[in-house]
């Protein structure tokens, strides 16, 4: 059956937009890392795509699957290659050192950095050279149904995404209607901001078509460590991340094929469900019957404890192209 994308919750939009883009992302040499609902603290996006190096990219796996954050970017990335005492490696942060060793603590524990004590003095050797992985960040707000009213609240979103220039490229994904994007619009997004229109072909997969080409914003990226902060929050997170949101335990959740993405489906709605109503608070939630997860199913757990697995697979593979 077909899926008509005007008519699924934005959530599952996402995760179909976020496939597509980590299947068929333009890159020449680059390969796209996608996470969904990942920004700073003032924006967040439904879909951040990282075009990166391969090479970055294998190298940046040695420093683990988890995101690091601002504080253990510093260290890690300032830890040299002989033991150092760390005021000597990191610089001045700007506000006080203790801040700095808890990072290295942190950082240590994780194994993404080597810290030893020589009398009160903490010192620290970096475990690899932190690489530049990152080459480009693409900011993409979704809307399958776009008319003028969401046309003008995205305007303004992505005006502002214009303006700060934290990504490179910002885009609207919409569902295609077999029409061009109506002009008027087009007319309320900022010129910069590209269009992408998003159909379901023959095989069930995603693919998204060009409307409008998105220009650079900005001269150079302004912002470039809140950028690598962003980066790494995408390659932490992914963009399936969802079922840690919501209920794979409940005995209705069930995991769709949808072309080559995974998109969460309720058995007891009949429907894709959004993220929001799949809570505990949904009256239709259920607990898988505890016989399903003794039972060995598939393996061992219950059909949740697999749903978990195999997203969490699927994230690791997409890593490591
Ligand atoms: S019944 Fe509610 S909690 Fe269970 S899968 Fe459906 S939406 Fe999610």
């Amino acid at each position: 059956m077909t899926l008509d994308l005007r008519s699924v919750p934005e959530f599952v939009f996402e995760l179909l937009v976020c496939r597509w883009a980590e299947r068929s992302w333009p890159v020449d040499d680059a390969v796209a890392v996608v996470g969904r609902q990942v920004g700073t603290a003032e924006r967040r996006w439904d879909t951040v795509i990282v075009e990166a190096d391969p090479e970055g990219l294998a190298a940046r796996a040695r420093f683990g699957a988890d995101e690091l954050d601002a504080d253990l970017l510093r260290v890690v990335r300032h830890a040299p290659a002989e033991w150092a005492w760390y005021r000597d490696a990191v610089p001045d942060p700007g506000f006080p050192w203790r801040y700095v060793r808890e990072a290295i603590d942190r950082a240590a524990a994780r194994g993404v950095v080597e810290r030893r004590k020589r009398g009160n003095r903490v010192e620290i050797r970096r475990i690899a050279p932190y690489p530049n992985w990152v080459e480009r960040v693409v900011a993409v707000e979704n809307k399958p149904d776009l008319d003028r009213s969401a046309a003008r609240r995205l305007g303004d979103q992505l005006g502002h995404d214009v303006e700060r220039a934290l990504a490179d490229e910002a885009w609207l994904a919409t569902a295609a209607t077999g029409e061009r994007v109506e002009p008027a619009l087009l007319r309320d997004l900022p010129v910069e901001a590209g269009v992408l229109a998003v159909s379901v072909g023959g095989d069930g997969r995603a693919s998204a078509e060009a409307e409008w080409h998105a220009g650079a914003l900005g001269p150079a990226p302004a912002d470039r460590e809140r950028r690598l902060v962003l980066a790494e929050r995408v390659y932490g997170r992914g963009f399936r991340d969802h079922v840690e949101t919501t209920r794979p335990d409940c005995r209705h959740y069930e995991l769709r094929a949808r072309g080559d993405a995974l998109v969460p489906y309720c058995a007891a709605k009949e429907r894709h469900q959004t993220q929001a109503e799949c809570s505990g608070s949904c009256e239709a939630f259920e607990p898988e019957p505890p016989a399903w997860r003794t039972r060995g199913w598939p393996v061992e757990g219950g059909p949740g404890v697999a749903y978990r697995r195999l997203l969490a697979r699927r994230r690791d593979r997409a890593r490591r192209r």
